[in-house]
């Protein structure tokens, strides 16, 4: 197998957390043990949630914890600063004839499967009406490309990111595992020959078994470098919180390639 190339792409939508450092620690262990390459990317697709103070916070306890990428970091390469590619691939898709406008709002689906009910309207593609790429065989539905809003959706951006920067590994939390057969058919409708492959890592859950939330103040990067602590002993918390290691002992940012070798 090629060294593979993968991709740490956290969004400026808040402030790093442990979770977040247990993806990096897969990312850069990986792609140190196997002698690839990690890309940074800051996913800025949904602008409304986005803010430069979370990306300068990001980028600088990223720096912190000592976690360097190959590239994307000088300067940082995010979503927002090529908005032609994702038009360009959405237009691919439609030469296809692969792209609908869709009206149904949340309620109407209520969380289910879409079941392709816009596929046959025609509707115009107005103000008020996502975009829809038919996906046959997809059991999760038909799959939305750009909001009601107008704004690129999460599992379209990523696709076209990952085709355009040559990802070849993919790397992300077991709670993403779902979407991993969408990701590889919108691959190979934008035309890659070999989908990336897919790892899903297990995740940070607190003591009743959930995720772990966003807002908990004692996962929070920034709140651990306020209290004293040093960077390999947040690393290694994180590395201990899902077993990677099985006390939480300092761990260098620049070793965890040897957990995952
Ligand atoms: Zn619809």
């Amino acid at each position: 197998m090629p060294p593979p190339v993968t991709r740490f792409a956290p969004s400026p939508t808040g402030y790093l957390h442990l979770g977040h450092v247990v993806n990096a620690i897969y990312v850069w262990g990986l792609a140190r043990a196997r002698d690839g390459r990690v890309i940074l990317r800051i996913e800025d697709h949904d602008r409304r949630r986005c803010r430069p103070q979370y990306e300068a916070a990001l980028l600088e306890d990223l720096d912190w914890l000592g976690f360097v990428p190959d590239e994307g970091r000088h300067p940082p390469a995010r979503q927002s600063d090529r908005p032609a590619v994702y038009e360009e691939a959405l237009a691919r898709l439609d030469r296809d004839g692969r792209v609908y406008a869709c009206d149904c709002s949340r309620q109407r689906l209520g969380g289910r499967a879409y079941d392709g009910r816009c596929r046959t309207r025609g509707l115009p593609r107005s103000t008020g009406c996502g975009l829809r790429v038919r996906l046959d065989d997809e059991p999760s539905g038909d799959l939305l490309v750009r909001d009601r809003d107008g704004h690129w959706t999460y599992q379209f951006a990523v696709a076209v990111d990952d085709l355009r920067q040559g990802v070849t590994l993919v790397i992300r939390g077991q709670d993403l595992a779902d979407s991993t057969s969408r990701q590889v058919a919108l691959a190979g409708l934008l035309g890659r020959a070999h989908p990336p492959a897919f790892l899903h890592h297990p995740l940070i859950v607190d003591a009743s078994g959930r995720k772990l939330s966003k807002s908990a103040r004692d996962t929070g990067i920034r709140e651990l470098r306020a209290a004293g602590l040093a960077p390999d002993v947040v690393v290694g918390r994180a590395a201990a919180a899902v077993g990677l290691i099985a006390t939480p002992e300092p761990l260098p940012a620049a070793e965890v390639g040897s957990l995952l070798g």
